[in-house]
């Protein structure tokens, strides 16, 4: 098949083992910098082009879309969708993902345990918002943060309230959390892919960091789960209507909660702490599922 990633870093470590991974596998692999694609929208006849050469003859695409770059790269997505085109994740589901609050509203509809979360855009009632989440301790995340950037434990109200004051002041869009003590700075992330859970690893945060984000200096390690927590992560991303995702979870003393469901998880901290190869996974999955010349995409 002729498969191709839609990346701007090609030395990337995730994209490297993509292309590695399809190579393998006999297929033809290419990267393609989604900001360079440029296109026609057509009802009869869509079309991309990169670099003065039409696009027209791929199986599959796997988008690998960063967050700063959402808005152009999944209507990159939606064009090789309108071509027909197997899009491992389709470009309304990845645009879901990058909305939080949209997603944890559509994880809580369905039924899937999360954090008690509050968000309200006036702080006029900061205090009763505060109050509704269960009080302090609670984290403060602000809604366009990454990495653990914008998390912030609050240990008492007061420091809630001032938090959320200076957040304010920056004019950004916070939500706030019960705080999972029992979680101990540690979180799972589950590597979902076609429905099953490929690999599972446990992070925890450096000495005295609530967070466990590998790039806060976190660790990682493979993880046992139990049938509640796979069945969880399944489901988590069969609801943000993803084929390929990172279900970020808690073990709190009533179960999983969903923290996150990212619709590029990379490869690297996964595949060092588990030594499985999901680049391949996710390669068997495109074999599975992409009709060469004949997907038709659900586009929901
Ligand atoms: P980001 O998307 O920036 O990684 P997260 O929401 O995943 O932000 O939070 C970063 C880390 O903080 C998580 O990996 C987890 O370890 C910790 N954390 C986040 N929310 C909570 C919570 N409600 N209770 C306990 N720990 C949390
Ligand atoms: N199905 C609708 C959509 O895809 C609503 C679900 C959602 O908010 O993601 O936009």
């Amino acid at each position: 098949m002729k498969i191709g990633i839609l990346s701007r870093n090609p030395a990337l470590f995730s994209t490297r083992r993509l292309v590695e991974a399809g190579l393998a596998r006999g297929h033809e692999v290419q990267v393609i910098d989604p900001l360079r694609c440029y296109m026609t929208i057509a009802s009869q006849r869509p079309s991309i082009h990169y670099k003065g050469e039409e696009l027209n003859d791929f199986d599959a695409i796997i988008p690998r879309i960063g967050a700063s770059i959402t808005f152009y790269g999944t209507a990159v997505v939606r064009q090789f969708e309108m071509m027909g085109v197997y899009c491992v994740n389709e470009s309304v589901a990845i645009s879901r993902s990058r909305d939080k609050l949209r997603s944890l509203q559509l994880l809580a509809r369905e039924g899937i345990g999360l954090p008690v979360t509050g968000f309200a855009h006036s702080t006029r009632f900061t205090q009763d918002l505060i109050q509704l989440v269960g009080g302090a301790p609670l984290v403060i995340k602000l809604l366009e943060g990454t990495q653990g950037i914008g998390v912030v434990l609050a240990e008492t109200e007061k420091a809630a309230e001032s938090v959320i004051e200076a957040f304010r002041g920056l004019k950004s869009n916070i939500l706030v959390q019960e705080f999972i003590k029992e979680a101990g700075g540690r979180d799972i992330r589950c590597f979902v892919i076609g429905g099953k859970v490929a690999a599972a690893m446990m992070r925890q945060g450096k000495e005295g960091d609530f967070r466990s984000n590998l790039h806060r200096g976190g660790t990682a390690s493979g993880v046992r789960l139990t049938p509640e927590e796979r069945s969880t992560a399944v489901r988590a991303a069969r609801i943000m209507g993803l084929n390929v995702a990172g279900v970020d979870m808690l073990r709190s003393n009533h179960g999983p909660v969903i923290m996150e469901v990212n619709s590029s998880p990379g490869l690297e901290g996964i595949e060092t702490a588990t030594e499985k190869d999901v680049a391949g996974l996710i390669m068997e999955h495109i074999e599975k599922n992409a009709r060469p010349g004949r997907t038709r995409t659900r586009g929901r």
